[in-house]
């Protein structure tokens, strides 16, 4: 249990995205009498990194639509100490001191009474040939998200190549594909959205072939190489052949930003990510630790898992926030809901799927049913696919994905509310999901394969 923060006492929080700005406002509402600093070692803070493919689309065009609040709004509405361009450098848990790095260069140190750590996550650069090439980039920050669409702006892209088939990746093909740009996908794996089961991700993979995406799966990339006579990427090397590109965007994962935190000494989870218990608490009673840059645990496995999200960082940064400064809040676990619109599919899931089930030590079961979105009469009405993945003998729901043009990202959240409930098939075959014609089938696609799953339950 953090110390009780003392009248007066002052919180640090280093990072100022979700999770950190969440961490600060809450416990500037929580107590107005401290003081409250936030280190962020870029130029901006509470931006929203999922609009950034809809910024580079420029389906979004202003930049003031992703920053949700600037830093002077946090400096002057909620007395929000926010220091940009400022790096925390160290953490001296015995001393309770932070060192950092000014924007001038010049390095500081400061003591608190509790600290919130809240460095999120990088974006992984794998170690090949040339990837520092201009012309490659990266997708993380607001800052990354500016310089790949000023360089879609400034003309002569007609050709990209996206390395990693991920949903930021995939997300990313859409945006630059309504840019007209034409999209070469790279994937070393040999299912595209590999988070789920292959049965759902071949659905992706038609759609992205019928938007005319090229897709290269289980194909390494070897090298990026300039364009002839100019110093920006002009080819990329993949599979034995040299493929041509006027921009390169490298999606290949992200690791937790947990360096600070195992170089201060505090425990990391098998995910390198820092261990916290349900109260967002470190290994170190006065400092907590909330967002990408730490696990949660899983709701159906009950271990603690790394699965990085932004509305887990919102709500682990609210909990931090509260507990930093006295209080006892508990985060509930993730189920890892999560959903993405590719081209004219949305694709959402939670839970396990079949295949990380099975690697999580179950034997399960699944059912995959093909519905309609609405009543299958009614104009618009398009194909719905759902798989439910379950314990054959218990009927116990582990998991659920859907794949259409409509209604999949709204229907996860009753999977996913299934799942924290701890629920059987045959108690969500039950529940009183609605019906009218242009919304759903009299029986809810989600219904339909719950009870298909029952049939299949043999305890
Ligand atoms: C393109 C894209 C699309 C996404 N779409 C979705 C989506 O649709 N749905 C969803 O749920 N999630 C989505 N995400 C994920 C989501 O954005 C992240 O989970 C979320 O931003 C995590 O917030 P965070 O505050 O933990 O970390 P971050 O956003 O990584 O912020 C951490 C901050 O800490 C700062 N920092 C790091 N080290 C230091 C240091 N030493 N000193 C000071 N500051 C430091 C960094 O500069 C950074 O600004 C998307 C992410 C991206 C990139």
């Amino acid at each position: 249990m953090p110390a009780v923060m003392r009248d007066g006492g002052r919180l640090v929080v280093l990072g100022g995205v979700a999770a950190g700005m969440s961490a600060a406002s809450r416990a500037r509402r929580m107590r107005p009498d401290i003081e409250i600093v936030v280190f962020e070692k870029g130029p901006d803070v509470s931006y929203g990194s999922c609009l950034l493919p809809y910024f580079i689309s420029d389906l979004i065009p202003s930049r003031d639509d992703v920053v949700r609040y600037d830093a002077d709004f946090f400096r002057r509405e909620r007395q929000i100490d926010v220091r940009l361009n400022t790096e925390a450098t160290a953490i001296d848990p015995r001393r309770r001191q932070v060192t950092y790095r000014a924007p001038d260069g010049g390095t500081g140190t400061l003591g608190y009474d509790a600290l919130v750590i809240a460095t999120g996550a990088t974006a992984y650069k794998p170690p090949i040939p040339g990837i520092d090439v201009p012309g490659v980039f990266t997708l993380r920050t607001l800052n990354d998200g500016e310089r790949l669409k000023d360089a879609l702006m400034s003309g002569g892209i007609e050709d990209a190549v996206i390395v990693g088939a991920g949903y930021i990746g995939l997300e990313m093909a859409d945006a630059l594909a309504h840019r007209e740009v034409n999209v070469t996908v790279i994937e070393m794996l040999p299912t595209v959205l590999s988070t789920y089961d292959p049965d759902m991700s071949a659905l992706i993979e038609r759609e992205l072939l019928d938007q005319g995406v090229v897709l290269r799966k289980g194909t390494k990339v070897n090298g990026f190489e300039p364009a002839d006579g100019r110093d920006s990427v002009g080819y990329v090397v993949a599979g034995g052949q040299r493929i041509r590109t006027d921009l390169a965007l490298v999606s290949a994962g992200i690791r937790p930003a947990s360096t600070l935190a195992r170089e201060a000494g505090l425990e990391l989870g098998l995910s390198g990510a820092i261990r916290v218990d349900a109260r967002q608490i470190t290994s170190e009673s006065t400092i907590l630790a909330a967002g990408d840059c730490c696990e949660a645990p899983h709701v159906v496995t009950g271990r603690p898992c790394w699965i990085p999200l932004g509305t887990t960082a919102n709500k682990q940064g609210k909990i931090a926030g509260e507990n930093a400064v006295g209080g006892s809040a508990r985060f509930g676990g993730v189920a890892g809901t999560n959903a993405t619109k590719i081209f004219d599919l949305e694709a959402a899931q939670t839970g396990l799927t079949q295949h990380t089930a099975e690697l999580d030590g179950y034997r399960p079961a699944s059912v995959t049913i093909t519905s309609t979105s609405r009543a299958r009469v009614y104009p618009g009405a398009s194909p719905l696919h759902v798989k439910l993945v379950f314990q054959p003998e218990t009927g116990r729901l582990l998991g659920g994905q859907l794949v259409g043009r409509e209604g999949a990202a709204t229907r996860i959240d009753s999977i996913a509310t299934a799942l924290h409930a701890k629920m059987t098939v045959h108690e969500l075959a039950d529940i009183d999901m609605s019906y009218a014609p242009p919304f759903s089938p009299v029986w809810d696609p989600v219904i339909m394969a719950a009870s298909q799953a029952q049939k299949k339950v043999t305890g």
